[in-house]
C-alpha cells in the first residue's frame, strides 16, 4: 500500500499535465473567502438574507480562530496506519478527537457574541452552549459526524460543526498532499473521511476546468471527472437542473440553453436519487461550494419536487428530525 502511494505521487510530480488529485485549503483565506462570499450572496435579494449575514459573521470567527491558533497535529504513527489501511488519513470519526475542539467552540461563541446582533433566541442558544457540559458537546459532535440524525440538535449544530471544522481544516493546512492515500471507498473526503458538501469546476493554474467536490468538514477538494455522480461513481444518467422560471412553451433545447447559462446547477443521478450542486467559476469567479449550496434554498425546493433527495446535509443546515416509521 505503501509503495502504491509513493508511486501515484511520483506519478503526480513526473508528468506536469496530470490533473492534481487534491486541493488543500489555504490557511489565511479559506473561512474569509467564504465569509466574504456569503455576504455577497447575502444582498441580492436572496430570502434568507438575515440568516447568511450570520453565517458570513460565523465563518469570519473561524478565519480569525484559524489565523492565530497553534496546530493541532495528529501522531505520526496515526497518520501511518491508516495510510497503510487506504484510510483517511485524519479520519472525523474517531475516539482520538483532541478535547480542544471544545475551546474552539467556546472562542466561536465569543467572538461571534462580541460581534453584537444577536437576536433573543440565538443569545439564548450561545448561553445554553456556555453551559453544556463536555460529555454531552462530544456525543453531538459524534452524531453530526456519524450523520445519526434523530440525536442531532438542529439548532446547536452549526456552531458545533463550525469548531470542528477549524480543527479539521487546521490539519488539513499541515498535511502534504503526497502524504493523502487514494481511498478505495468513492464518495468520501481522502483526508477525513466526510462528505463533500457542493462542487465546483475551477478556472487558473493547475486545476484550470477540473471538477472539484469540497469536503464540508475540512474543507479539502478532491479531483471527480464531469458528469460523474460524485455520490455513487455512476456515469449513467446524469442530469443537470437550473433555478429560473421556465416559460410554459419552453421547449427541451431552449431549457437546455438556460441550463447551460447558468452558474449554479444541480446535478442529479437516476441511478442513486441524489443530487448535489456544481458551480461553475468561469460565471461567477467568487463561486464558493460550501456558501453557494447554503444560500440557494430554492434550487434545493426544485429539487425536491423533482424526485431526488440532497446526497449529504449541508453541515450548516440539519433538517428538523422527523421519525419516518
Ligand atoms: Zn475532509
Ligand atoms: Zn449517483
Amino acid at each position: 500500500m505503501v509503495q502504491r502511494i509513493l508511486e501515484a505521487a511520483k506519478i503526480e510530480s513526473l508528468d506536469p499535465s496530470a490533473i492534481p488529485r487534491l486541493r488543500m485549503p489555504e490557511r489565511g483565506t479559506v473561512f474569509a473567502a467564504r465569509a466574504a462570499r456569503l455576504l455577497q450572496l447575502a444582498e441580492a435579494s436572496n430570502p434568507i438574507a438575515g440568516y447568511l449575514r450570520l453565517m458570513a459573521a460565523l465563518a469570519d470567527a473561524q478565519q480569525r480562530i484559524l489565523s492565530t491558533s497553534t496546530a493541532l497535529m495528529p501522531a505520526r504513527e496515526s497518520i501511518e496506519r491508516n495510510q497503510q489501511h487506504s484510510m483517511p488519513i485524519v479520519p472525523a470519526l474517531t475516539d482520538e478527537r483532541d478535547p480542544a475542539w471544545r475551546d474552539v467552540l467556546f472562542m466561536l461563541l465569543d467572538i461571534i457574541e462580541a460581534a453584537g446582533a444577536l437576536t433573543p433566541p440565538l443569545a439564548q442558544l450561545v448561553a445554553r452552549l456556555r453551559t453544556t457540559d463536555a460529555a454531552t458537546l462530544d456525543t453531538q459532535a459524534d452524531a453530526i459526524i456519524a450523520l445519526r440524525f434523530a440525536e442531532i440538535d438542529p439548532a446547536a449544530a452549526p456552531f458545533i460543526v463550525a469548531a470542528l471544522q477549524v480543527v479539521w481544516t487546521d490539519l488539513a493546512t499541515r498535511i502534504a498532499v503526497s502524504d493523502v492515500p487514494y481511498l478505495d471507498a468513492p464518495g468520501v473526503c481522502p483526508l477525513c473521511g466526510s462528505m463533500p458538501v457542493a462542487s465546483i469546476v475551477r478556472v487558473g493554474g493547475t486545476h484550470d476546468g477540473y471538477r472539484y467536490v469540497q469536503c464540508g468538514l475540512c474543507s479539502t477538494e478532491w479531483h471527480v471527472v464531469r458528469a460523474k455522480c460524485s455520490n455513487c461513481d455512476s456515469t449513467k444518467g446524469i442530469a443537470y437542473h437550473a433555478m429560473g422560471t421556465p416559460t410554459d412553451d419552453e421547449t427541451e433545447e431552449q431549457r437546455a440553453a438556460r441550463a447551460k447559462q447558468a452558474a449554479l446547477k444541480a446535478e442529479s443521478c437516476d441511478e442513486c436519487g441524489t443530487y448535489r450542486k456544481i458551480g461553475y467559476q468561469d460565471k461567477a469567479y467568487d463561486f464558493e461550494p460550501y456558501a453557494d449550496d447554503l444560500a440557494s434554498l430554492t434550487l434545493d425546493l426544485l429539487m425536491g419536487d423533482a424526485g431526488f433527495r440532497r446526497a449529504s446535509p449541508h453541515p450548516w443546515l440539519w433538517p428538523e428530525h422527523v421519525d419516518e416509521a
